[in-house]
C-alpha cells in the first residue's frame, strides 16, 4: 500500500492531539502536532524579547527546527534541539500562538515543513488546516470537535490534575476566543472541509472517537 495521509481538524480542546497520537500509534504512522510548530515559533519569538512585528515572526519560522520524539503518554517537542514540550503549552504562549500562527509568513515555513514530514511516510497530522490546505488530497479528513464548555471542562480537568490553579471560567473565555480568531482570520481559517467526516465527541469516549477514525481508515 502507497503513503497514507489521515487530517484532523477541529477547534482548540476538542481532544485533537490525544486522538491523533494514539490513532497513529496503532497505525504505526508518524503523528504530526501541527499546533506544537506554531507554539514553537511563539515560544522562540517570546524568547527573543522584542517586540511583535510580521517580519520577526516569519524569520524565526524559517530558520527554526522542531522535532518530534513521540513515546507513550507523552509526545517529546524539541526546539532547536532543545526540549519544549512543557514550556510550549504556557499560558504566554497559548496567549500569543493565535496571533503568530496568522501571519502569512509564518504559516508557509510551517505547511512547508508539515508536507514534507507528511509526505515522507504514512503520517497523521492534527491541526486547524490540515484537509483544507496543507493535504487537501489527505486519504482521510476528520473534523473533531465538542461544545465549548466540554472542551474548556476537559482543559480545566487537565491543568487541575497537573496542580495549576485554574479557573473554568477563564478556560471557557480563552477556547471562545482562540476559536473566534483562528475561524476569522484571512489565511487559511479553522473550517471543515468539505469532503471530512464530522464527528462531535461532546459525549464520546477516547477509545470510542480512536474507533471511529481507524474504521475511517479502513476505507
Ligand atoms: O492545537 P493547539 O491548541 O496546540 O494550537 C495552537 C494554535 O496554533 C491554534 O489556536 C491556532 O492558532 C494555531 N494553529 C494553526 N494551524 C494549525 C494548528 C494550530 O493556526 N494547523
Amino acid at each position: 500500500m502507497g503513503k497514507l495521509v489521515v487530517a484532523i481538524d477541529g477547534p482548540a480542546g476538542a481532544g485533537k492531539s490525544t486522538i491523533a497520537k494514539l490513532v497513529a500509534e496503532k497505525l504505526g504512522y508518524v503523528y504530526i502536532d501541527t499546533g506544537a510548530m506554531y507554539r514553537a515559533v511563539t515560544l522562540k519569538f517570546l524568547n527573543s524579547g522584542e517586540a511583535f512585528s510580521e517580519e520577526l515572526v516569519t524569520s524565526i519560522a524559517n530558520k527554526i527546527a522542531i522535532t518530534f520524539k513521540p513515546e507513550p503518554g507523552c509526545n517529546h517537542v524539541y526546539m532547536d534541539g532543545k526540549e519544549v514540550t512543557e514550556d510550549i503549552r504556557s499560558s504566554k504562549v497559548t496567549g500569543e500562538v493565535s496571533e503568530v500562527s496568522a501571519v502569512p509568513g509564518v504559516r508557509t515555513a510551517m505547511v512547508d515543513l508539515q508536507r514534507k514530514i507528511g509526505s515522507a511516510d504514512s503520517a497523521v497530522l492534527d491541526g486547524r488546516d490540515i484537509g483544507t490546505v496543507v493535504f487537501p488530497d489527505a486519504d482521510v479528513k476528520v473534523f473533531l470537535t465538542a461544545s465549548v464548555e466540554e472542551r474548556a471542562k476537559r482543559r480545566y480537568l487537565e491543568l487541575k490534575e497537573k496542580g495549576k490553579e485554574v479557573k473554568l471560567e477563564d478556560i471557557i473565555h480563552d477556547i471562545a476566543a482562540r476559536d473566534k480568531y483562528d475561524s476569522e482570520r484571512k489565511v487559511a481559517p479553522l473550517r471543515c472541509a468539505d469532503n471530512a467526516h464530522y464527528i462531535d465527541t461532546s459525549d464520546m469516549s477516547i477509545p470510542q472517537v480512536v474507533a471511529n477514525i481507524l474504521e475511517l481508515c479502513k476505507g
